[in-house]
């Protein structure tokens, strides 16, 4: 008998038929007798048509309101799943973040988890009752007001609570296999992980792969939670992260790492150049000051040489698109004294990464990466490496069709059936 934390995804629990094939999920792993806690997100695309309805109302939503009015999608599957779960002859009772004991900082739409004290949640399970959590929301104590954790908020949710119950597992209910050597939706020969490392899939989260969000792999890797990635709509095993040391086959022995574990992808970024900027101490500095005073957090950085007969150059930076606005107005307001001639924006552009632990000692890899690129024709813009990953910038047009190139070129092709995509409008 185990304490399990199960996790489900917006489109596992889309419609209600969807609702109640989760409930006799959850049932059967109650009947086979584990503990068992369950987070949930809003049914299917809630959070988004939220967001478009608040929008619809004010062209700038006070975020306090925005909080209240996202956590409700989490409070209406949470309550429903209960109710599908009793129906099937097992008590469950649900609860909304803050009396789960999700406790986070102050910073609305972007809270970070600071406490998790789940007693109600314990005594829950201690009476034999499955306990029904909202994800992606939590309270900030000294104002009693709730907050949210940023979109995909409800793995760290079910991570932060197998961390405080010291659960066995943690497993994040989805509507693909598992982790995949590429977004299914792109790449139909991805290749499932059985397993994949921490580390290398905070590098996955961070360039893109949104399969787990960035800060649930963080909360994992820091308490060591075993994390199964899986299908609600299958009972495939999934893809376990876990400590790299841990990477042992059948007979215990530590397995030799694979080179690369997968290529991520990611739209959601901006390109901004300042032009004509003069070539002299102090003027990246003041670039990078302005943006940051913006609250904007910047990726990739390139300097051109610059030209003798100016001496000025042209410093480009990505960033998150939805930040495009915010970064370009402290930038032009800021124009006098840094002293640039203009400003491009660029928000039609996606990177590609390669990820892998086995890069570190593995020669070839960039040049690989480029072959394979400039074979497919596709144009690189901006460069940047990490001890186990390199990203590249390119047309957002020519995105998808890099992925493919380098997913094949790198032998990540499987030669079985095409990964399957059960759920989702992938918004
Ligand atoms: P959920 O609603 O269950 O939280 P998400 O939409 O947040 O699901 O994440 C699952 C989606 O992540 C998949 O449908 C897939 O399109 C996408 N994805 C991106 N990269 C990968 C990858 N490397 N492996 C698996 N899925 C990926
Ligand atoms: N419902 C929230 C979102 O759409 C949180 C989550 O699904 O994890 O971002
Ligand atoms: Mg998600």
């Amino acid at each position: 008998m185990a304490l399990i934390v199960q996790k489900y995804g917006g489109s596992s629990v889309a419609d209600a038929a969807s609702i109640k094939r989760v409930a006799k999920r959850v049932a059967e792993a109650k009947r086979a007798g584990h503990d068992v806690v369950v987070v949930v997100s809003a049914m299917g695309d809630t959070t988004d048509e939220l967001i478009d309805l608040a929008n619809q109302v004010t062209p700038l939503p006070p975020q306090r309101e925005m909080d209240i009015l996202l956590t409700a999608g989490e409070r209406i599957s949470m309550s429903l799943l209960a109710m599908a779960i009793h129906n099937l002859g097992v008590d469950a009772k649900s609860f909304t973040g803050q009396q789960a004991g999700v406790i986070t900082d102050e910073a609305y739409g972007k809270a970070r988890i600071i406490d998790v004290s789940p007693s109600r949640i314990k005594d829950t399970v201690a009476r034999g009752e499955v306990a029904i959590v909202a994800g992606f929301q939590g309270v900030n104590p000294s104002t009693n007001d709730v907050t949210t954790l940023g979109r995909g908020g409800s793995d760290t949710t079910a991570v932060a609570l197998a961390a405080a119950l010291k659960a066995d597992v943690c497993e994040i209910y989805t509507d693909v296999d598992g982790v995949f050597t590429a977004d299914p939706r792109i790449v139909p020969s991805a290749r499932k992980l059985d397993r994949i490392s921490y580390d290398e899939m905070l590098e996955m989260a961070a360039s893109g792969a949104k399969v787990l969000v960035l800060r649930c792999v963080e909360y994992a890797r820091r308490y060591d939670v075993p994390v199964h990635v899986r299908s609600s709509f299958s009972t495939r095993t999934g893809t376990l992260v876990t400590n790299e040391a841990l990477v042992t086959n059948e007979e215990g022995e530590q397995m030799e790492q694979p080179i690369i574990a997968g290529v991520a992808h990611d739209r959601s970024e901006a390109k901004i150049t300042v032009v004509g900027v003069p070539d002299v101490p102090g003027k990246a500095a003041r670039i990078f000051e302005v943006v940051a005073g913006a609250g904007v957090n910047i990726d990739m950085i390139v300097q051109n040489v610059s030209a003798a007969s100016t001496g000025l150059t042209d410093i480009s930076f990505t960033l998150p698109a939805a930040d495009g606005s915010k970064a370009t107005a402290a930038l032009t307001e800021h124009q006098p004294d840094i002293g640039f001639t203009a400003l491009q924006y660029d928000d039609t552009i996606g990177k590609l990464s390669l990820v892998g632990a086995g890069m570190r000692s593995h020669p070839g890899v960039s040049a690989k990466l480029f072959a394979a690129l400039s074979e497919a024709g596709i144009n690189i813009e901006m460069i940047s490496t990490s001890e186990i990953r390199i990203s590249v910038v390119t047309s957002s047009d020519s995105l998808d069709d890099a992925v493919r190139a380098v997913h094949t070129a790198f032998e990540l092709d499987s030669t079985e059936d095409e990964a399957v995509v059960y759920g989702g409008t992938g918004r």
